[in-house]
């Protein structure tokens, strides 16, 4: 907050006060001139300290006339609210931080202030909690984010949503065409780190740039479970409750849920798996922790086997699995030594600080299990992202 100029200082912690007493609408669009003044004054601040998310934030040169059109809606809704007595009910907060924007998304979900806390918003990679989650509260990093934000937070007050798409879910994004790989970090203000991050999964792993040398064994337990698989429209994924925990780092991780990809995402050696399955563990700090199992042809796989007996077909399907049917220990391969690394969410919005150990040997699956899954989703395999130079342990 030291570096917010003094104006924005005195203003905004104000604002939800103003609001209470019934603010005009000038003075509305004057506040949100204010925030993108704010926000433009956070950004040059940020440049020195490698926090790209901010320095690289689309320079919206805060053209006049969008900002009036804008502030206008933003006004008028904000008008109505109060005009319908619902500002007394909920509190309209500005947020300004000085860490990297959307980098921290989870934080206000889950009241960690990490980098790795943010899981609450990705598509699925989260608890089946964490999509009732309530919205978290972004960073005002950019004009534009300030004020799709404080847009969002009229519309949610006066009863409308915004940023939704025709089905009135999330933005759509897939893994071609327009709202392909290459655009997502296009497609919301908070998907950017999707484009500008330097910490992005998968990776290809080249074996002779890895740190070889010791590494403490994963210490998976996992036992009979229940779950329900989930088709959410970008892959098959099985929400799991049951004791199910990782060791490794001093700390313990639970699972939450697995998934998986056809092609694998993760490359070794410029070398794709045909599939591979995402374990998502978190701790009870928020961390996140993916194990990755690559899938190669050969016997069939017992427990994919039960996860696809019981498929649902059709998008947002969700089928309840048979009482302790899960037992993750028939996916795991025996030589569990791994290449540890830190990366993100491999799907919008690409959150960072994720701590990733992809196992170098491959399980198998049948041919016809791959069949199956690739009959669903042939291609959801994001493509590999830059290193940027990261440490890949390599664990002996
Ligand atoms: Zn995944």
């Amino acid at each position: 907050m030291k570096n917010v100029p003094r104006s924005a200082s005195m203003v905004l912690p104000h604002l939800t006060t103003w609001l209470r007493e019934g603010l005009s609408v000038c003075m509305i669009a004057a506040l949100a001139l204010c925030a993108s003044s704010v926000s433009r004054a956070a950004t040059v601040d940020h440049s020195a300290e490698a926090a790209p998310a901010a320095s690289k934030a689309p320079a919206k040169s805060a053209s006049a006339a969008a900002t009036t059109t804008e502030t206008q809606t933003l006004g008028t809704d904000l008008k109505k609210a109060l005009k319908d007595n619902l500002i007394d009910k909920k509190n309209l907060k500005l947020v300004i931080t000085d860490k990297p924007p959307f980098k921290p998304a989870g934080s206000a979900a889950d009241g960690h202030g990490t980098a790795a806390a943010a899981p609450a918003a990705m598509d699925h990679a989260p608890a089946p909690a964490a999509k009732k989650a309530p919205a978290h509260t972004p960073a005002v990093v950019n004009p534009r984010a300030s004020r799709d934000y404080i847009k969002a937070k009229a519309a949610a007050l006066t009863g409308h949503e915004a940023g939704t798409d025709a089905h009135g879910g999330e933005v759509h994004w897939s893994y071609e065409g327009e709202t392909g790989p290459q655009a997502w970090g296009k497609l919301k203000p908070e998907f950017n780190v999707c484009a500008i991050g330097k910490r992005q999964s998968p990776i290809n792993i080249e074996d002779s740039g890895t740190l070889h040398g010791p590494a403490e064994p994963l210490m998976f337990n996992y036992t009979p479970s229940n779950g329900v698989v989930v088709n959410n429209g970008h892959t098959i994924q099985v929400d799991v409750q049951g004791e199910n925990t990782l060791r490794v780092r001093g700390t313990v991780y639970k699972l939450l849920q697995f998934h998986f990809h056809a092609p694998s995402e993760e490359q070794i050696n410029y070398r794709n798996a045909a599939m591979v399955a995402h374990l998502v563990h978190k701790s009870s700090d928020g961390q996140l922790a993916v194990v990755a199992v690559l899938l190669d042809p050969g016997a069939a796989n017992a427990l994919i086997n039960k996860v696809w007996t019981y498929m649902p077909l059709d998008a947002n399907d969700r089928v309840r699995l048979p009482l302790d049917i899960l037992d993750m220990n028939e996916l795991l391969p025996k030589d569990q030594r791994y290449f540890q690394f830190m990366g993100s969410l491999t799907t919008p919005p690409c959150t960072e600080g994720v701590l990733w150990m992809v196992l170098k040997q491959s399980s198998q699956i049948s041919k016809d299990q791959i069949r199956l899954f690739q009959q669903l989703y042939p291609n959801n395999a994001r493509p590999v992202q830059p290193v940027n130079g990261r440490p890949v342990r390599n664990a002996q």
